[in-house]
């Protein structure tokens, strides 16, 4: 056994009949190092992640095997807290699918290949728009336009995301402050964002410098933030809340849905995720979860929006249970920062006409 470094360690196991005991070893470390430690009186407990790469199968030198066990450790600490995972050659395409990504996705900010685009916010009832939220989009010039989705977790695990998500925030409220009308902005942020610190004093910047007022200025975060490190997120939102900007709390129903974030944590809105909006139609059980989401949100005087909305059966259903309001397809696509502009300034003039 060998420490390679920080908290790295490599055991070479000899005389194995089989992968299986690869494994029950793995598990005896895993259950041996979990035992807790009684520090000040504090039961302190250690997780373990570890990846296996077995002799020749995987490997036939020492460095293949290294190389492999540690891209099968990178695979165990992304699934989460003590995993083990076996070394599988499809392992190594992805990893260094990734790494390619990861490496455009460094020059991509300054080719300019980034952009943000804009989806509107209804009210349920009357239709009329009430808020813009700002999407990333990445023009790759090879791979095309690549998803948020895709890209986003790349940018998180490498800490391109806070550059990044600085950018898109300066860009969001500078085009927000130059639309006729006072529409309200939201904006996506990353935890990560969140645990590198400062971003309360970086958004009051951002919004003096664009000259937006804080009230127009929505944030949304997801529940993985609160899970991570509640105690960190709940004096960071409270922070950007003395600023006088608004959260809201992304993709709900989709995470652990604990109604405990929503009392604790100061949010001013739920956007229910678009995985319950689009089977409302199909399946009761989510009619009935949207039903409870909004009872809770109206109970706790939260806003509430229903994300991906494509169909008026859809809405019309929303619509019954007083739901705040709708976003998706049905009632506008994203749609690039020019083109918006373009359209509220037509708009505004025939107001005036
Ligand atoms: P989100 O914040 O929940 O954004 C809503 C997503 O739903 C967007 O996907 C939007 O295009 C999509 N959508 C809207 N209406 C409909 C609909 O009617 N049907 C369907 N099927 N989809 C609809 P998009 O733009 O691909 O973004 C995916 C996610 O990426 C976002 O989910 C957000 O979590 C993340 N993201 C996007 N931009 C940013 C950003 O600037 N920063 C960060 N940290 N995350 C971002
Ligand atoms: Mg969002
Ligand atoms: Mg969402």
């Amino acid at each position: 056994m060998a420490r390679v470094g920080g908290d790295e360690f490599v055991v070479v196991q000899t005389m194995m009949a089989g992968p299986g005991d690869a494994a029950a070893l793995a598990e005896r470390i895993m259950v041996e190092i979990a035992l807790p430690y009684d520090i000040d009186g504090h039961a302190v407990s250690i997780d373990t992640s570890i990846g296996i790469a077995i002799f020749p199968h995987d490997g036939d030198t020492v460095e293949a095997l290294l190389k492999n066990a540690d891209t099968a450790l990178y695979r165990a600490k992304e699934a989460g807290r003590g995993v083990t995972c076996f070394f599988e050659a499809e392992m190594e395409v992805r990893l260094r699918e990734r790494g390619l990504l990861e490496h455009d996705l460094r020059g991509a900010m300054a080719k300019g290949e980034f952009e943000i685009n804009f989806q509107p916010l209804h009210a349920c009832g009357t239709r009329d728009v009430t808020a813009f939220e700002t999407l990333l989009r990445w023009h790759h010039p090879v791979r095309g336009d690549v998803s948020p989705a895709e890209f986003i977790p790349v940018a998180e695990e490498c800490g391109l995301i806070v550059p990044l998500g600085q950018w898109v925030l300066e860009q969001a409220c500078a085009a927000a402050a130059a639309w006729p009308q006072p529409y309200t902005v939201a904006v996506n942020l990353s935890p990560v964002q969140f645990r590198r610190g400062g971003l309360p004093a970086q958004v009051a910047e951002v919004l003096a410098r664009t000259g937006l007022a804080a009230s127009r200025l929505e944030l949304e975060v997801t529940e993985g933030l609160l899970i991570e490190d509640a105690e960190g997120a709940l004096a960071t939102m409270q922070a950007l809340k003395a600023l006088g900007v608004r959260l809201a709390l992304d993709d709900f129903g989709t995470g652990y849905s604990s109604l405990s974030y929503l009392r604790r944590f100061p949010f001013d809105k739920l956007k229910i995720d678009k995985s319950f909006t689009q089977a409302i139609e199909l399946d009761p059980g989510a009619r009935a979860i949207v039903d409870a989401i909004l009872a809770m949100g109206h109970s706790l005087n939260l806003r509430v929006t229903a994300e991906g909305v494509e169909t008026e059966a859809q809405l019309a259903f929303l619509r019954t249970l007083d739901c705040d309001e709708a976003q998706g397809f049905l009632l506008g696509r994203p749609v690039p920062a020019d083109q918006l502009h373009r359209r509220l300034d037509a708009e505004a003039r025939l107001e005036r006409a």
